[in-house]
């Protein structure tokens, strides 16, 4: 009876060596995954900001001269905060500091700027209004911008302050509710005798496409590197 305990005994030790192994080997190749996904990571990042630098400096070429991207940016915020100053006053409202402007690359919808949805403050919480600018079509056409394009979406906030606009979902769009008769009057008071001219933009896209495409080529890279990188080390 003794060979047979000390032959089980034998199994068991071996079968609990052997799964301790197994884990620690699968928690190894765990370790060396995440650092792979990690490094790709890091990879798409830094292609991500290669591609957005690029296109802002390419874009600089066409602001006006000897402003940095941080001066201009700084200008879009001040003539922004100018304009919602101007007509809270008018319209007696408490004045309302805008967050801080955000420029990206690319915009829902191909918009030269958005404006943050109005909120719900019937609970008493503060409103939050942010306007995003796309800072490539910013840098290629600041004067559109500061003329217009910073009216039309400091007029959306100014909407939302002065308590919304009117939407009834049944019979229209979203986009045509948004530039609605609230707006229009916000406009108006802004020096847009004819709002409805100034709902889109036509500025040129070009140089955005050509940004994304740009962008989706240099992630591509930075995927398949870390592609190579795991079949090399498996030869
Ligand atoms: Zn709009």
């Amino acid at each position: 009876m003794k060979w047979i305990t000390r032959f089980f005994v034998t199994i068991i030790t071996a079968s609990v060596l052997i799964s301790f192994a197994v884990c620690v080997q699968a928690v190894s190749s765990m370790q060396t995954s995440l650092e792979h996904l990690n490094e790709t990571l890091e990879l798409i990042e830094s292609a991500m900001d290669d591609a957005y630098d690029q296109a802002i400096n390419e874009s600089l070429v066409y602001a006006p001269d000897g402003l940095s991207k941080f001066q201009l940016r700084g200008n879009a915020q001040t003539e922004a905060q100018r304009l919602l100053d101007k007509i809270t006053d008018e319209r007696s409202l408490p004045r309302y500091e805008l967050n801080t402007l955000r420029f990206r690359g690319t915009l829902r919808d191909g918009a030269a700027g958005t404006a943050s949805e109005c909120e719900d403050v019937s609970k008493g919480s503060e409103a939050s209004y942010t306007i995003s600018l796309n800072e490539i079509l910013f840098l290629r056409n600041y004067e559109d911008f500061i003329h217009i394009i910073i009216p039309h979406e400091v007029a959306h906030v100014m909407v939302c302050l002065s308590g919304g606009y009117e939407w009834n979902e049944k019979d229209e769009s979203h986009h045509r509710a948004a530039h609605g008769e609230e707006w229009f009057q916000v406009m108006k008071e802004l020096g847009f005798p004819e709002p409805q001219k100034y709902v889109t933009h036509d500025l040129d896209m070009l140089p955005v496409y050509l940004y994304k495409t740009n962008l989706a080529s240099k992630v591509d890279e930075a995927l398949n590197h870390g592609h190579e990188e795991e079949e090399y080390e498996t030869e």
